[in-house]
């Protein structure tokens, strides 16, 4: 177990806080601002206890001079502020003396915002290779690091593994990073049964660590999207022009066989022979696709199936749009899903960004008892590894 913010005092104190605000941002305009909304109970938090708060993010990736501009964090810096109603002072730099100055001058319940931590990737990627005097420098502004940001912890980077390397003794979880732990860590290591699994999205390749580690502690498997064609051409359908990893064959043969029966595929399908923006569909069985036609998204059939399974669980985790929703005309098997887990009664988690994603824009945030707010870590947290972001604070 970690330590959290509410396990340590924090009055009067300065708090190194990591957040992750990296949010979409189109012509200047945040179009997601979920992040900042997750994040600001736990700084709400801390201003209530009295304390100073640092707030470090990184937003995007830095690689040239022209990704400075336009990853600027002082956008984020407005949302919030006007979301929390009060005052934050942003800060167009990473480090610096102006910056240690305007932190020893800090009153309680300030809150100053630091530039985009990946700045400092430009020269010699200092915050991702997690260089320690740059974590240093971050370290030595607060006597409290709390690390919030669920998004980056399965990343070794300064400004989280590197700051509590110094911070050892007062590196803690914020709340959004305790609950992103508990609702995961519950659901998969003791689950209420049935504890069923939905997997979608591009690749097998991409989540052969999570259907290895679910098949031990799920009791029946969905597969969908794109990856559901690698699956059902390693059991000799003809998937014609659908999208296959040849070279995963073999892998979906073996986790077929090792399943027994407890990985369930499609049985039907919506298909195109061209993927555009208004596509002329067809539905049919697996295997009777005419030739160029491919597979895009699961049919009526397959979700009338899932939907049965899904009302029978206890426990839903998710991972995988079901076919190319960002397609109109093929978004009908994602939005089964969203509904089916909507009438359950099972705890429903969602991990996964487009999955995510998905599901929030069809409308149905609320219907899920949890929808994780990192994508790749959650990915990672259910292939069972051990994340360095987590890892890396104090034990209780
Ligand atoms: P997540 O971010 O939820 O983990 P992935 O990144 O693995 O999901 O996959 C999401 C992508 O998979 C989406 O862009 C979607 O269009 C694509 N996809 C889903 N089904 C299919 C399919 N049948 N053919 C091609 N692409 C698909
Ligand atoms: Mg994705």
């Amino acid at each position: 177990m970690k330590k959290t913010i509410r396990d340590i005092d924090l009055r009067g104190k300065t708090v190194v806080m990591r957040v992750d605000f990296n949010v979409p941002i189109k012509d200047g305009v945040i179009t997601d601002n979920n992040r900042i909304v997750q994040a600001i109970p736990t700084i709400q938090y801390a201003v209530e206890k009295g304390a100073k708060v640092v707030l470090l993010s990184h937003l995007g990736r830095v690689k040239t001079e022209e990704d400075l501009a336009k990853n600027s964090l002082e956008v984020v810096a407005k949302e919030l502020s006007s979301l929390m109603g009060k005052q934050i002072t942003f800060f167009n730099a990473t480090r610096g003396e102006t910056i240690k100055k305007a932190v020893s001058e800090m009153q309680k319940g300030n809150i100053i915002m630091l530039q985009n931590t990946r700045y400092e990737d430009l020269d010699g990627k200092k915050e991702s290779k997690n260089d320690p005097e740059l974590a240093s420098f971050w370290a030595s502004l607060g006597d409290v690091f709390v690390n919030d940001a669920f998004g980056t912890a399965h990343r070794a980077h300064a400004s989280n593994a590197g700051i509590a390397s110094i911070l050892k003794d007062a590196s803690v979880a914020g709340l959004l990073l305790e609950k992103e732990i508990k609702y995961l860590s519950d659901a998969t290591n003791n689950p209420r049964r049935p504890f069923v699994a939905i997997l979608g999205g591009a690749k097998v390749s991409d989540k052969i660590g999570v259907i290895k580690n679910l098949l031990t502690k799920t009791d029946t498997i969905l597969i969908g999207g794109a990856m559901a064609n690698t699956f059902l051409k390693a059991t000799g359908v003809d998937t014609k022009a659908s999208r296959v990893e040849e070279d995963q064959l073999e892998l979906a043969r073996e986790l077929l066989a090792s399943a027994n029966g407890r990985i369930i595929l499609p049985t039907d399908a919506v298909v195109v022979k061209e993927i555009n923006d208004n596509p002329v569909t067809r539905i049919c069985k697996v295997n009777e696709l005419e030739d160029g036609e491919m597979i895009v998204d699961i049919g009526p059939e397959t979700c009338g199936s899932f939907d049965a399974i899904i009302q029978d669980a206890k426990t839903v985790v998710w991972n995988g749009p079901m076919g190319i929703f960002e397609i109109e005309a093929l978004k009908q098997g994602t939005l089964s899903v969203c509904e089916s887990i909507a009438r359950s009664e099972a705890i429903s988690i969602i991990g996964g960004g487009d999955s995510a994603a998905a599901a929030i824009s069809m409308g149905y945030a609320d219907k899920f008892t949890h929808i994780s707010t990192g994508g790749g870590a959650s990915l990672e947290y259910l292939e069972g590894k051990e994340l360095p972001g987590i890892e890396c604070l104090t034990d209780k």
